[in-house]
């Protein structure tokens, strides 16, 4: 923020400074065409040029760079935010976790890129069905329920749930 103050600052300065002197060589021009034309060049172009060039040029780099630290922070927060839903709920649909996070298709996409870039996504991802696993669930290898073979479901942080008897399980987490 400072430093966009500052070239902006700048900007303004050189175009006041370039302003009045303009001004001045107007009203009251020197006897001699060379010194009015030297007069132009180092005290209202150069002020211009150098001041106001410069100052948009500097703001700008530093709006662009904060525009760029703010993306990166609101990355690193998807990200967490994310890695502790998926930890939380063991899976879920990346179309929840971006209804749940509120964020965009895109940004959901970054964030698991990110994880897993980073290695920190804690399971797997199955990019066909849109689902993200938790290292519970990875680790889960046989859904099925010792009790009637049915298919178990993950409901919790580390719990599995049967959805023909309802037989209740955990998982060992690591
Ligand atoms: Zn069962």
């Amino acid at each position: 923020m400072f430093r966009i103050a500052l070239g902006i600052v700048l900007a303004v300065v050189g175009l006041s400074v370039s302003t009045i002197i303009l001004l001045a060589l107007i009203a009251s021009p020197p006897p001699e065409l060379s010194t009015t034309i030297l007069i132009a060049i180092f005290c209202v172009l150069a002020p211009l040029v150098i001041c106001t060039g410069g100052g948009v040029w500097f703001a700008l780099r530093a709006y662009r760079a904060r525009e760029q630290a703010q993306k990166m922070a609101r990355q690193r927060e998807l990200e967490n935010a994310l890695l502790a839903l998926v930890n939380a709920r063991g899976k879920i649909s990346l179309g929840h976790s971006m209804a749940e996070l509120k964020m965009s298709y895109e940004e959901g996409k970054a964030a698991i890129y990110g994880l897993v870039r980073a290695k920190r996504f804690p399971g797997y991802i199955d990019w066909d069905a849109q689902m993200l696993y938790s290292a519970d669930a990875a680790s889960l290898g046989d859904l099925n329920c010792p009790d009637c073979g049915g298919m178990r479901q993950i409901v919790g942080k580390g719990i599995v749930k049967c959805g023909h008897c309802g037989n209740q399980g955990f998982i060992a987490t690591t």
